[in-house]
């Protein structure tokens, strides 16, 4: 197919049903003519040299035009609008019209996701760019957008190649934030070694013992990364605010009141243990069950259970909920609410080391409106997943260190994904995974001194 003429022939006939005065957009003509325009010509496939350039000028601009009449009519606009759009003026070259996109988005109100942001980012860091392409990547930081690991090795090479070595310490640790675990093969891996101080040997694959967290090329101890102070008092007002819409003011004080006489540090969710399984009612008795695994485990566990269930307790087990009141182990959450919101409250609550045990993947919709990144960050640092069986309870708490780039002076660790799913996105999902000691690969690049 001539995609060339195509979007040419479809622009045509856009610019003529204009021409006539009744044409009114609607949504699905105006995507359509947005996504052909702004498509990218393949290489190899396209006009060459000055035909080309003058061809993608042609294309950003008639993108400009079909932006301007959605915003001027009352079709709505999108993610797909402003994402498009910026990448047809990016592929222009014109850095420019591509930020303003982003600003048009921002200001019609729209999410505009880690696609839109890419291209311009690109653009920028090849042009040697990096003051706009820093604060471009900043924007999408206070945005809530996770930037991949090729944004940051764009951001690492530009600011390599300009010797902007003072920005190299803040833009790893961006790259650890964003890209928990590098899909291999990586490239990026290339721009981030690039970095490393000259007097550092080359890079190597090192196991790291899971119980302790040591590297075995050069001995360092990775840590558990957990989020700032700052970062969990966003995210516990973030839960406050939408579990404050959810359940009702009134009712959200109260257990506000209640929590801060709390002193659990690790909270169960009751619903999912009990229901673990495919259990057709709660099981009190396996939620006690967890109650005293975690005790064993020195812990002091909080039971979140919807009232319902506590008021529907079969005789036999209202000893155990008698038991948990009289221990402040309870906290049966009132009818007209999500009891999600307040298991994950008191959870976060706890601050470092808490404990949430759940085997809730937690991706349903209200857990989507939470900051992605921090909240995948607390679940993979505070999640507790366990298991029920012949043998009692196994309770499975997170590592010991965390399994995300860590960038220390004197040794850069690297996590890639080897074996099954290693080419997998990991940015995109929602899921904490628990990697199993194995399935991943450190690239250990350290000062020569250190050796085990
Ligand atoms: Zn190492």
């Amino acid at each position: 197919m001539d995609t060339q003429k195509t979007w040419r022939a479809a622009l045509s006939e856009y610019r003529a049903a204009k021409e006539t005065g009744a044409f009114r957009p609607d949504a699905r003509t105006c995507s359509d003519i947005l996504a052909r325009v702004a498509g990218v010509v393949r290489k190899g496939h396209g006009p060459a040299g000055d035909d080309a350039a003058a061809e993608l000028t042609e294309r950003a601009a008639a993108a400009c035009e079909i932006v301007d009449d959605v915003e001027r009519s009352d079709v709505p606009t999108t993610e797909a609008t402003y994402a498009l759009l910026a990448r047809a003026c990016a592929a222009a070259g014109d850095a420019g019209a591509a930020t303003a996109a982003l600003a048009r988005a921002r200001a019609a109100n729209v999410a505009v996701r880690r696609r839109a942001y890419a291209p311009v980012l690109a653009l920028r860091c090849a042009r040697g760019e990096l003051d706009p392409a820093l604060a471009l990547a900043r924007e999408a930081a206070a945005w809530g957008v996770a930037l991949g690991a090729a944004d940051h090795a764009a951001l690492l090479a530009c600011a390599g190649r300009g010797g902007r070595r003072d920005r190299v310490p803040a833009l790893l640790a961006a790259f650890a934030r964003d890209v928990p675990v590098a899909p291999a093969p990586e490239p990026a891996w290339g721009a981030v070694l690039a970095c490393a101080p000259r007097a550092w040997r080359g890079a190597r694959f090192a196991r790291v013992d899971a119980a302790s967290g040591a590297c075995a090329a050069c001995g360092a101890t990775l840590e558990a990364v957990a989020l700032g102070a700052a970062e969990r008092g966003a995210l516990a007002a973030r839960v406050a605010s939408l579990a404050l819409q959810a359940c009702g003011a009134a009712r959200w004080a109260a257990f506000e009141r209640w929590l801060a006489t709390s002193a659990h540090d690790c909270v169960v969710d009751g619903a999912n243990v009990g229901f673990a399984g495919g259990a057709p009612f709660l099981e009190l008795r396996r939620v006690d069950a967890v109650v005293r695994a975690c005790e064993q485990r020195g812990r002091r566990p909080l039971v979140v259970l919807h009232a319902r269930h506590v008021h529907r307790a079969a005789p036999r087990d209202r000893p155990l909920v008698r038991a948990w009141r009289r221990r402040g182990q309870l906290y049966a959450c009132p009818a007209g609410g999500n009891d999600d919101w307040y298991w994950l409250a008191a959870a976060v609550a706890v601050g470092v080391g808490g404990w949430l045990v759940s085997n809730d993947e937690m991706r349903d919709h209200h857990f989507g409106m939470l900051s992605r990144g921090d909240f995948l960050r607390w679940k993979t640092r505070h999640v507790v997943k366990f298991a029920l069986g012949g043998g009692g309870v196994v309770l499975d708490p997170p590592p010991p260190y965390s399994a995300q780039a860590q960038f220390h002076p004197g040794a850069w660790h690297v996590p890639a994904r080897v074996g099954a799913g290693a080419g997998e996105a990991v940015a995109a999902t929602v899921v904490t995974r628990r990697e199993q000691p194995g399935a991943l690969a450190w690239l250990c690049c350290a000062a020569p001194g250190r050796t085990p």
